[in-house]
């Protein structure tokens, strides 16, 4: 069991935290009392009601929301100087907000390769070196990216994604080796499936192409890669970051770590 009692005073963002991987995280954060700043795509009914929602009341930690799009390095900039105003120094950086395209190369859309680039990968970097100063000062830092098993091996039709993601894995490394020395760790998890929206777009286009119902669509998706044939839950992933926070992951750093039902085993 990890005790949680120093996530109190600690400050996290998590990216792409409106839904999904990156929900879930936000909100194990927010329960464990730390000061979380939201990001991501979604209305502003949505996020007020899910601020108060996942605040702990009884703790008095801020959990706030910063609109910033990780495709675009000003409003990252903007973002950087709100977490200073609003919390100070960040001691969690969750690299998280994530999008896919999937099309042969060919018929690839260059938009759509700078796109997710951008967010999958340039976002972290951006975030990364404007937060390390802080970190450093503390002498205490946690930076987790959240990669997938195409940052370990590929699949076809998702040239920008499996790049992406391939670049987060060495981008980890690389931030771990430089901060190594200042108690900083720096990994990337790479989950297989996790049934979030993301994953929905896809059981979708299975099922119209192949036309066939969801359910089969989803055993399709599972069987092909996933030899567990079982989803992965958001909060074994969220139950996976506050492990990687704590004291007994202080020497867990430069490391891909899979949750993936055996899919990279191969
Ligand atoms: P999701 O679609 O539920 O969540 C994606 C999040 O990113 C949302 O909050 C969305 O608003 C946000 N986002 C999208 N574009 C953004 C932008 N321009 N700026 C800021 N935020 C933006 O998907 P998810 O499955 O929870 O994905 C989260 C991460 O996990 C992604 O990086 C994804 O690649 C990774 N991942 C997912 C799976 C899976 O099976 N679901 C597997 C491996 C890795």
């Amino acid at each position: 069991m990890t005790d949680t009692e120093f996530l109190k005073d600690k400050n996290v963002i998590v990216t792409g935290s409106t839904s999904g991987i990156g929900l879930g995280i936000a909100k194990m954060f927010a329960k464990e009392g730390a000061n979380v700043i939201i990001n991501g795509l979604a209305d502003q009914f949505f996020i007020a009601n899910l601020c108060n929602d996942i605040v702990d009341k009884s703790v008095g930690n801020k959990v706030i929301y910063h609109s910033a799009d990780m495709s675009k390095e000003s409003e990252i900039i903007e973002l950087v100087k709100f977490a200073h105003d609003n919390l100070g120094a960040i001691d969690i950086l969750v690299n998280n907000a994530g999008v896919q395209y999937v099309a042969p190369i060919e018929e690839f859309p260059s938009e759509q390769w700078e796109k997710i680039i951008a967010i999958n990968l340039s976002s972290t970097f951006h975030l990364v070196r404007n937060f390390l100063a802080g970190m450093k000062i503390k002498n205490w830092g946690r930076i987790i990216n959240i990669a997938s098993t195409h940052g370990l091996v590929a699949s076809a039709n998702k040239s920008a994604y499996v790049a992406a993601k391939h670049g987060l894995v060495g981008l980890s490394k690389v931030i771990a080796l430089e901060v190594a020395a200042h108690n900083i760790t720096c990994n990337a998890i790479c989950p297989g499936w996790v049934r979030t929206d993301l994953v929905e777009k896809q059981i979708a286009s299975i099922a119209q192409e192949k036309n066939i119902s969801i359910n089969e669509a989803t055993n399709v998706l599972l069987c092909e890669k996933q030899p567990s044939g079982r989803f992965i839950e958001v909060d074994d992933i969220a139950q996976f970051v506050l492990f990687l926070c704590s004291k007994t992951a202080d020497n867990i750093t430069g490391a891909a770590l899979t949750v993936d039902g055996a899919w990279t085993a191969v």
